[in-house]
């Protein structure tokens, strides 16, 4: 079902840095991005990341070395955005991956003519890789949805549909930013236990969510619906995504259509989208806790079940305003994975579909907040703080119920396995601004 080819090999690229242990992007990863040199009035274009440099698609076009049919391809990914080369699906974007291999590989006969379509990633600004039409964020680690529901609703933590419908719900691609861009602290309507009428004002308790973000390739026709077996022909790639959400807004404005304005004012992503075909080695097994309901048979599959699942390590860290003005390394918030999720990607395709709405090239699905089963596996503040109660202890003194002005959040994923390089997402990072008068 995923077939590993020459692009997964052990392979080393005349780009030296991509050849270090610990780089997130050796020439197995090529993931895709939208960049230009910070400060310059170039066009927006894509990228491709190597080492620590970039790819630039442009001038690869330009020197003709990709011809023919892959040079179609490659043209689609000339513009500011990359939808036009999510349209066209898995083949393409395969056939497009294995040129650039080849060319990045130690043993090209065209390094001289490829070296300089490479520009510093130190040197390049990014934009959000694709005009994102329609944005779903999911809820699928049903430990979130359990850590989560106890704080809300003590008596009733996890809902009774939820170990039967992969759960969402419509957010704003608008507010979604790339990696870096500052978060403004939202302001809004609060009404705290016990008080009778709801105050205005900046919210007091700005969390984080550590997720992963799906972007959708060819998408399908409004009427249709994308089934189980399909649905990863679906998948373009898989970038990082922090869903930042005021969660004193959210507890008041939840019920009964779920979260509005305490979501939508920010989302921050990676500006790295790593392909799924790049994901391949890291496919898992998917499986249901056997006393738990197994899926309806829409949402079952062989497939799914081999290898439905991604191991993906994920990490949250804080940097506070005092620790970068002494210096200090960021702490670690949390670590998880992606493995332990309650429904794979597929399944989230197949659901979003399965009533006939369309999915459009560019969308962008959110995985929900990834926490895992054990300590320290929160994937949001909400959780490791049990909603505020027991705050963090920081190692340098400093202590959080939730994030403070001026506190960068910057989220990292990677995957390993023996045999296989280790490949990374980069960062999605963004600080915490304080909130207009
Ligand atoms: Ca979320």
């Amino acid at each position: 079902m995923y077939e590993l080819n020459e692009t997964h090999e052990t392979i080393t690229s005349w780009v030296e840095s991509a050849n270090l242990p610990d780089c997130d992007f050796p020439i197995q990863n090529l993931p895709f991005g939208v960049f230009r040199r910070q400060g310059s009035d170039e066009a927006f274009r894509g990228g491709v990341a190597i080492g620590d440099q970039i790819l630039d698609l442009a001038g690869l076009h330009a020197t003709g070395l990709i011809a023919g049919r892959a040079g179609e391809r490659l043209s689609a990914c000339l513009g500011e955005t990359l939808n036009p080369f999510m349209a066209l699906g898995p083949e393409a974007w395969s056939e497009l991956r294995l040129c650039l291999s080849r060319i990045l590989r130690a043993d090209t006969p065209d390094r001289a003519r490829l070296a300089p379509c490479l520009v510093p990633q130190n040197d390049a600004e990014y934009r959000v890789p694709a005009r994102i039409g329609d944005y779903t964020d999911f809820y699928t680690s049903i430990h979130h949805a359990t850590n989560v529901g106890r704080l809300f609703r003590p008596d009733n933590p996890l809902m009774p549909n939820y170990q039967w419908v992969p759960i969402g719900y419509h957010g704003r691609s608008s507010s979604i930013v790339v990696s870096g861009q500052q978060i403004r602290r939202p302001q809004g309507q609060t009404r705290s236990p016990g008080m009778e009428v709801p105050v205005f004002g900046p919210s007091q308790r700005v969390d984080y969510e550590l997720e992963l973000g799906i972007f959708i390739g060819p998408g399908n026709p409004l009427g249709s619906s994308v089934n189980l077996a399909q649905a990863e022909d679906q998948v373009f790639g898989i970038c990082l995504l922090n869903d930042w959400s005021a969660r004193d807004i959210q507890a008041w404005e939840y019920q009964p259509l779920g979260p509005f304005l305490s979501k939508s004012f920010a989302s921050s992503i990676s500006p790295w989208i790593l392909t799924a075909e790049a994901l391949r080695p890291y496919r898992v097994p998917w499986s249901r806790p056997e006393d738990h309901p197994q899926p309806l048979p829409y949402l079952e599959s062989a497939g799914n079940r081999t290898a439905g699942a991604f191991d993906i390590n994920l990490e949250v860290l804080l940097q506070t305003r005092k620790m970068q003005a002494s210096g200090d390394q960021a702490a670690r918030l949390s670590l998880s994975n992606f493995r332990n999720a309650y429904w794979t990607v597929a399944q989230m395709v197949t659901h979003h579909t399965v009533n006939g709405c369309n999915l459009q090239p560019g969308d962008l699905l959110g995985s929900g907040t990834q926490s895992g089963p054990g300590e320290g596996e929160g994937g949001a503040l909400l959780e490791l703080t049990q909603g505020g109660k027991n705050p963090l202890a920081l190692n340098n003194g400093e202590t959080r119920k939730f994030l403070e002005d001026g506190d960068a959040i910057t989220l990292r994923g990677w995957c390993e396995k023996p045999g296989h390089p280790r490949i990374g997402f980069g960062e999605a990072v963004g600080e915490l601004l304080p909130a207009l008068d």
